[in-house]
């Protein structure tokens, strides 16, 4: 197989398997994941959903995808997939859409209620810094990557991508600073890549106000935190600080994302992050058989990348 269309379901299926391992227990309380750890692919708990099922971080992710496959970022048709997912259960491994973030439903919302343009849907006050944005941007970084986009063309994608439910600086930056950690590691597959990902993060979103909220991610010791100082909740600075912990402090996949998982509060979206991620570090044959035999469409979300891929190359 070709190394990008490799890395590319070494991305999505490693995002998708730390989505459906977290659905199970999503807000479980960590001290109820300390007493009963997840260890395996489960079903029900949370919802009423088979093992396998994942949620709407990967489901929004497709509905990007699916766009993009077409060889270009077409917001319009991208917030129409979002609207085809949230009201027509698009997207979804059962044909049923069970998990949906506010911020993500009121921008939809002002795209098909309202009728405002694309660009003027995402929330941008302050209390709309969830995770929402940053758990479906990899498609894009994907893109990026493959199409080999000059940097100030990926950044304004990213930004653009997150804004379109998530339109608060603080939520772009989430974006924007995984963006350069998945593109070092696209790049090359080793924690000194993710730590120069970073560095340049650092150096080049040193200009926006509201970098000063991800210090501690930049911090060399960041990894040496306790437990009880990463908080694993919906918001933006939260998830990412954890996902890129569970990534810093285990040394392969599965570790990685049972370690998200079993912090609690925002499982599912945690484990996601950090799944795609350690998908990108470690590979997709480093993601446990059983976990992908297990996942709900695998097939499914296989062959979006494969069409994708096929037609980013033709259209270079
Ligand atoms: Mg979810």
């Amino acid at each position: 197989m070709d190394r990008n269309l490799y890395l590319m379901k070494s991305v999505m299926i490693g995002h998708a398997v730390g989505d459906a391992l977290g659905v199970p227990v999503e807000f479980a309380s960590r001290e109820e994941l300390e007493n009963a750890p997840v260890t395996d692919m489960e079903g029900y708990g949370t919802y009423p959903m088979p093992a396998g099922a994942w949620s709407d971080d990967t489901s929004m992710a497709l509905a990007a995808l699916d766009s993009l496959a077409k060889g270009r970022a077409d917001w319009d048709e991208i917030m129409q997939n979002f609207g085809r997912w949230l009201s027509e259960d698009a997207y979804t491994p059962t044909g049923e859409c069970f998990d949906a973030g506010r911020t993500c439903v009121s921008a939809i919302l002002n795209y098909f209620k309202n009728k405002m343009p694309y660009n003027k849907c995402g929330e941008s006050d302050e209390h709309s810094n969830g995770n929402g944005s940053l758990m479906r941007i990899h498609p894009f970084v994907l893109y990026a990557y493959v199409k080999e986009l000059p940097f100030a063309e990926w950044i304004d994608l990213i930004k653009s991508a997150s804004s379109l439910t998530h339109a608060h600086e603080r939520s772009v930056l989430g974006c924007l600073i995984y963006a350069f950690i998945l593109l070092h590691l696209c790049n090359e597959q080793s924690i000194g890549s993710l730590k120069l990902g970073l560095r340049r993060a650092e150096c080049h979103l040193r200009e926006y106000k509201e970098i000063s909220h991800y210090q501690r991610i930049f911090e060399p010791d960041f990894d040496k935190l306790p437990t009880d100082e990463i908080k694993s909740s919906g918001y933006v600075v939260d998830t990412l600080e954890a996902a890129l912990w569970c990534l810093l402090t285990t040394d392969n996949y599965k570790d990685c994302v049972l370690k998200a998982v079993n912090l609690g509060d925002d499982t599912d979206t945690v484990a996601a992050v950090a799944g795609g991620l350690a998908g990108a570090l470690y590979g997709y044959d480093a993601i446990p058989e059983e976990w992908r035999n297990t996942l709900i469409k695998r097939e499914y979300i296989e062959e979006m990348c494969e069409i994708a891929y096929e037609s980013w190359v033709k259209y270079f």
